[in-house]
């Protein structure tokens, strides 16, 4: 490992040198089953045929001009997306923490608006919001926040899935906006009863809050939609994402709904790379590619690995999470997962991770076939049964 990396990831001891659909490569050739997809990120599969044309195609043409120019492609983009999330504006940024640090000076905008002295926003404990300074503020992961001198005054941190939590600070005039995960992915695939956004929405309504809904990791089809809270009858006043929205490519959306509307002008936000016509041609890929029956294909798979685990393992205190093929397996504590990734990785030649201290998570392609599906689902129960049988005291 070069000296010359700061430190700031525990890698594994791998390098994949190709991708192709849910599988990775090593230079020797070797298959590994990828059920991270570089942690939800690419949701079509590695190196999807679509996605690289345009990659490749536009590279050729023209990378960059920056947003002093109209740029066509940045247009089309913005049309295909908030179409498909049910928004009427978008800006681009280049990752998650970008998009949502956007989001919260937009709540600062709004709070200013409103006149008000202070502009707190309304967060939740195992909240993973990004690494920027006032991203990794809402954050609750102390490990992330150490040492950060974080901007905590700037936030209010209640219990996830607890609307009623959010609903004590009706009184606090500097409140001005909830910050929230549909479903939590980095804090442990926490997922809320299924009214918790309609009662959010109407907590918000009530007080004149924004309700920001975080879907970098939930959006692009993730869970069975394009936007998890397509599940619910709300539509948010500004809605995240990242990861999948790029497949790969790095780039980052914040969007904005009715009373968000027309908080910027010229001026007042901005990013050099932001919407590049590479970038934008990319997210114009993935959403001409994704479609209902891949959608489809993510709850049907999604249920199917949930389904195998729990009736091979339902006796043993297993409980599935998530929705889609945002996937969690929360164990019994008498399970040591600290090997876990690293077993699935050389023993079982599968990609797969643990959140929360307890969850193995898994977020394969919205493209998984059948075929791979049964490989996933006999990897995974042999890894289970393996982590299992360690567990029971020896005789
Ligand atoms: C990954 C993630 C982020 C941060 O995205 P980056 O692209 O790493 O900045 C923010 N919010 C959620 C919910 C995420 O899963």
């Amino acid at each position: 490992m070069s000296t010359h990396l700061m430190p700031t990831y525990a890698r594994q001891p791998i390098n994949f040198v190709r991708g192709d659909g849910s599988y990775l490569y090593t230079a020797d050739g070797t298959a590994y089953l990828d059920a991270l997809t570089g942690i939800a990120v690419c949701g079509l599969g590695h190196c999807h045929p679509a996605i690289t044309a345009a990659i490749q195609a536009q590279a050729s043409e023209l990378v960059h001009t920056s947003n002093l120019f109209e740029v066509s492609w940045q247009e089309k983009a913005a049309d295909l997306l908030c179409q498909a999330a049910g928004m009427e504006q978008v800006f681009f940024a280049n990752s998650g923490a970008e998009a949502n640090e956007c989001a919260l000076k937009l709540a600062r905008a709004y709070a200013h608006k409103q006149g008000k002295r202070r502009a707190k926003v309304i967060v939740m404990d195992n909240a993973f919001h990004g690494r920027t300074l006032l991203t990794v503020s809402a954050t609750a992961n102390p490990k992330a926040r150490a040492g950060f001198y974080t901007l905590d005054e700037d936030f209010i941190r209640v219990p996830f899935g607890d609307a009623a939590a959010v609903a004590t600070h009706s009184a606090d005039a500097d409140v001005c906006a909830v910050l929230v995960e549909p479903i939590q992915g980095e804090g442990g695939l926490h997922t809320p009863a299924d009214d918790y956004l309609e009662q959010l929405a109407q907590i918000c309504h009530d007080n004149d809050w924004l309700l920001m809904l975080d879907e970098v990791q939930t959006g692009n089809g993730r869970t069975g939609k394009y936007f998890a809270y397509q599940h619910s009858s709300i539509t948010p006043d500004v809605l995240t994402t990242a990861k999948g929205l790029g497949n790969g490519f790095p780039v980052g959306a914040c969007m904005v709904n009715g009373k968000a509307v027309g908080l910027f002008g010229a001026g007042s936000h901005g990013s050099t790379y932001g919407g590049t016509p590479l970038a934008s041609r990319v997210v114009c890929a993935v959403y001409e590619t994704l479609n209902d029956s891949i959608m489809q294909n993510a709850i049907t798979q999604g249920d199917k690995i949930r389904a195998a685990v729990i009736y091979t393992f339902g006796d043993h205190g297993i409980h599935a999470r998530g929705r889609g093929m945002m996937i969690g397996f929360a164990m019994p504590d008498t399970i040591d997962l600290t090997k876990a990734v690293d077993l699935a990785r050389d023993e079982y030649r599968l990609i797969i991770n643990v959140t929360g201290g307890n969850v193995i998570r898994l977020l394969p392609a919205l493209t998984l076939s059948d075929a791979d599906t049964q490989a996933l689902i006999d990897k995974l129960c042999a890894l289970i049964g393996k982590l299992i049988d360690a567990a029971q005291p020896s005789m």
